[in-house]
């Protein structure tokens, strides 16, 4: 049995950057990967859909072109081929940065195989095990299709057969309607697919406000992508060369038709081929791995980070995960998840940047609360921009006066929410947002003049 001082389980977002701070301490460190280094965020996730989204974006500026006086002789046409060779680059360039690093950093075994607990401190890859006094898993997660009649007859697509597309499907339909559907559907109706999106839940997008799922229609149903919602897939089947979903909906036709299918409905962890039985770890009854609040499993020294163990579903949590650990463990600095605020983007054009509570969340918390909001018609910036779509809207417990929520859907609203959360991570009055002085032209600018309109909710 090969003995080290910790074992990680998983190179995805927060394993290569913690297995670096325990080798970088003196430990001996075993890191396993059974797939692709980086994980589902290098790979198949925000990576290669975020550089997607931006060959998607200068498609759709070219096609525009002449609303900004610019004229392209002929029509705007996209190589996919092209268009996924560029994806590939940048995730490659990603990837084999990162393998290299942990083929080659001092006190690190990088091993390849699938690992699984056979005790609760012994490991077995292949044939074989490895044990240490701490082990971290950070296993991920993986899409799970929805038990939907049929849909093991037809062929589909998820978010990791996505990224094999060198080709646009002539009628991509997409079940479900939250975040990664939304990014494929707008993406692919880009590059010049018809897409279809249905959604079982009567809006898009539907933890957050009502406002924000109807302004994110409106900005796909602009782009002509047809949104489907209170629309349940009851069953799936080939119908001449096309697949056709046949839907429980009180409105609109009973069957959604294309030439492909894309599965987003949906993710679960990758901790049911991990023998935690064996190791005595705790679950919940989706798979999600049991931590307290320093991230550690009910069993002495085992850890769980990243999407495992269902306190977050995005890079920023997971790398947030490992600097949680590292801080307890090397720092003597007691960090707590607890501690983190609700933060991500959906990245459509223009994106939504979200921190904190929505207002339906905030309402129900029994505060008494004030809300401002500026649709981006009337900011400078995005009218001189083109991009009027959207608005940004932020909400303030009216006692403490603290921000406790935004959403900002417009130009660069992925960047401009963190003007606020840091507001909010610094636990300041809304005031010392309002008086700042912002840059003119741009988004947050507005957010000052926002502020000085709050109304009770
Ligand atoms: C289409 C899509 C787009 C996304 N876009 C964004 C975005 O823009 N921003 C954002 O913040 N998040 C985004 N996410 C979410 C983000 O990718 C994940 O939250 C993030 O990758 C989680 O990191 P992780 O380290 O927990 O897991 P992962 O990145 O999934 O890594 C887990 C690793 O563990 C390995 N593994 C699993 N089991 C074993 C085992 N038994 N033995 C050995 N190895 C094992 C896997 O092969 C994998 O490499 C997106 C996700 C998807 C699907």
């Amino acid at each position: 049995m090969a003995s080290f001082d910790a074992i990680i389980i998983g190179a995805g977002q927060a394993g290569p950057s913690l297995a670096g701070r325990l080798a970088g301490a003196g430990m001996k460190v075993a890191i396993i990967e059974r797939n692709l280094v980086g994980g589902t965020c290098v790979n198949t996730g925000c990576t290669p859909t975020k550089t997607l989204v931006a060959s998607a974006e200068a498609a759709r500026f070219a096609q525009r072109a002449s609303e900004f006086g610019v004229v392209l002789d002929g029509p705007v046409r996209v190589d996919m081929k092209r268009v996924k060779a560029r994806k590939d680059r940048v995730v490659a360039q990603s990837r084999d940065g990162l393998t290299s690093w942990l083929s080659t950093a001092a006190n690190m075994t990088f091993i390849r195989g699938h690992g699984r607990f056979v005790g609760p401190h012994e490991v077995r890859v292949g044939t074989e095990t490895l044990t240490a006094p701490r082990i971290f898993l950070n296993v991920g997660g993986r899409a799970v299709a929805p038990p939907i009649g049929g849909l093991d007859q037809v062929p589909y697509l998820t978010n990791s057969s996505m990224m094999d597309l060198d080709f646009v499907p002539p009628h991509l339909v997409i079940v479900g309607g939250s975040y990664i559907g939304l990014e494929f559907a707008q993406m692919y109706r880009r590059f010049g697919a018809a897409v279809t999106v249905v959604e079982m839940a009567p809006r898009l997008i539907a933890r957050e406000d009502e406002d924000i799922s109807a302004a994110v229609e409106e900005i796909m149903t602009a782009e002509g992508i047809e949104i489907r919602t209170a629309a349940k897939c009851l069953s799936v089947a080939k119908s001449g060369g096309e697949i056709a979903l046949t839907l429980d909906c009180s409105a609109g036709a009973p069957v959604a038709t294309g030439t492909h299918l894309l599965i987003a409905a949906g993710r679960r962890p990758n901790t049911d081929d991990l023998g935690l039985d064996a190791a005595g770890i705790a679950t919940d009854n989706r798979g999600y791995i049991h931590v307290d609040d320093g991230l550690k499993t009910n069993v002495e020294g085992v850890w769980a980070l990243g999407d495992c163990n269902g306190k977050g579903a995005f890079t920023h949590t997971a790398y947030n995960d490992f600097e949680i650990v590292a801080a307890n463990l090397l720092d003597k600095d007691q960090r707590r998840v607890s501690d983190r605020l609700q933060a991500y983007a959906l990245y459509i054009d223009p994106a939504l940047g979200r921190a904190g509570m929505s207002l339906a969340e905030a309402k129900k918390s029994g505060r008494s609360v004030l809300v401002g909001q500026r649709p981006m018609a009337r900011v400078s910036r995005a009218i001189e921009k083109g991009e009027t779509h959207g608005f940004m809207k932020i909400i303030v417990d009216a006692s403490t006066k603290q921000i406790l929520g935004a959403a900002v859907l417009g130009p660069g609203g992925d960047e401009v929410i963190h003007c606020i959360l840091d507001i909010m991570y610094a636990k300041a009055p809304y005031t010392v947002l309002q008086r700042a002085m912002h840059i003119h032209p741009t988004v947050s600018e507005l957010i000052p003049t926002m502020l000085g309109e709050l109304k009770a909710a």
